[in-house]
């Protein structure tokens, strides 16, 4: 239901109705949620992904971002989106192996989808498969 209040203007001397929108639900607590799930089970998977694959990283923090699913930086630093953990299994491999070659490669030349290729034969499809997903705040 709409809230309405009937409020007097003294320069104008008119009355006028100010309309309230309904209360937003709270789409924090949602975020908050994700991003507590997302701190208990990224960070093991991708030290799991990457002691297998042989990559060493720095830190690996949780992001809230609609920018992009995960990023590496220079230093070897690994950032992922907190709402990773609403993909398909697969597909949060996919991103955090994407992200572990980017330890190597900070490109996407050819030597990086090369490693790429040999950590995760199915890139190709988790790539294609991934852009469905859409990142919405
Ligand atoms: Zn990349």
């Amino acid at each position: 239901m709409t809230m309405s209040k009937l409020f007097f203007n003294p320069f104008t001397g008119l009355y006028y109705i100010l309309r309230r929108k309904p209360r937003k639900a709270p789409v924090n607590q949602e975020v908050e949620r994700l991003r507590a799930q997302a701190k208990q089970e990224l960070p093991p998977r991708l030290k799991e992904l990457a002691d297998e694959h042989g990559f060493t990283y720095n830190r690996v923090t949780i992001k809230n971002n609609v920018s992009n699913w995960g990023s590496c930086s220079s230093k070897g630093n690994i950032n992922l989106n907190l709402r990773l953990v609403t993909l398909p299994d697969h597909l949060r491999d996919y991103v955090m192996l994407h992200e572990l070659c980017h330890l190597k490669y900070l490109n996407h030349g050819p030597r990086f989808h090369a490693l790429l290729e040999s950590v995760c034969p199915r890139h190709r499809a988790c790539e294609k498969e991934l852009k469905t997903y859409k990142i919405t705040a």
